[in-house]
């Protein structure tokens, strides 16, 4: 096999992910983030987010041996309990079987693991704080060109492959469309979201059925609270962004109370 050079412009969960792939392969990687090394004292914390893992992401995580140490700080999650406005659960199981269970991760933590294994190959290297800024396909003789933008100034990075994991306002798709005739949409939701955290009860018992997804559905919006290992529970409200009832309204303590 020719080793390859691959240029994979995000380091989220998918760029991280696929750089670890890559490596393993024995290809030569070069990872090219905006936000600053999470490694470092400058890194942003970002939002903080709890994903459920399902099979796609777990069989991910097996197939480039990191399911253990995500496991170990996942919680499961058994199917979802839905709190009935007089108070009453409504236990729905995921599945019948143990592999058809979810697992409760924080998406920073996921991606710190990710990043952490990508970088531990000889045949990864990576620069942070850095943006795409504009990409040449290239053509049948000469391979694809990005070009970025950082803190000590713009320079260009050419490769055999380019891996567009820089999220959903993707640069690299934009500036890939460029001059095609290709079709693509984007659909924003007038929704937002907010996390708060739930802390376990004086002796660290959780305060609801553990091992679930727990919904607080409502008429204008609902709410969502992941688990964690320690009996701790993350919840997300999600509201409109504009309206009566929506975050736009929620200005002082006692609205959002
Ligand atoms: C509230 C919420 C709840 C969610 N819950 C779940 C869930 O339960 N289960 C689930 O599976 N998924 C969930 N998701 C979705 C999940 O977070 C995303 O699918 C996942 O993060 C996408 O990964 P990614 O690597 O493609 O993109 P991202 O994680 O967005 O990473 C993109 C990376 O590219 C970098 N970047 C962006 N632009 C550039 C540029 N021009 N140059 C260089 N770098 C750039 C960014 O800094 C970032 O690090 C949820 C998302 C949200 C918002």
């Amino acid at each position: 096999m020719n080793a390859k050079r691959v240029l994979v412009a995000g380091a989220g969960l998918a760029g991280s992910l696929a750089a670890i792939h890559f490596a393993q392969l024995g290809h030569q990687v070069e990872i090219h983030e905006r936000r600053p090394d999470p490694r470092g004292t400058g890194a942003g914390a970002g939002r903080s987010i709890n994903l459920g893992l399902s099979q796609r992401g777990i069989r991910a995580l097996d197939q480039v041996g990191l399911l253990g140490p995500v496991l170990a700080a996942a919680a499961p999650m058994r199917g979802r309990v839905i709190h009935q406005r007089d108070g009453e659960l409504d236990f729905q199981p995921y599945g019948c079987h143990e592999d058809q269970i979810l697992r409760s991760v924080l998406r920073d933590d996921l991606n710190r693991i990710l990043l952490a294994e990508a970088l531990e190959y000889p045949n990864v290297s990576a620069r942070f704080g850095v943006t795409l800024t504009d990409l040449d396909r290239g053509s049948a003789s000469a391979g694809p060109v990005c070009a970025f933008a950082g803190d000590s100034g713009p320079y260009q990075a050419s490769a055999d492959l380019v891996v567009g994991a820089d999220g959903a306002f993707s640069a690299v798709r934009t500036r890939l469309l460029r001059g095609l005739p290709a079709d693509f949409r984007q659909r924003v939701l007038p929704w937002g979201y907010k996390e708060f955290a739930i802390a376990a009860g004086p002796s660290g018992e959780v305060r609801s059925s553990p091992d679930a997804l727990h919904v607080w559905p409502g008429d204008d919006g609902l709410i969502v609270a992941h688990p964690h290992v320690n009996g701790s529970l993350t919840a997300t409200v999600f509201l409109p962004l504009a309206g009566e009832r929506s975050f736009a309204t929620l200005t002082t303590e006692k609205s959002v109370r």
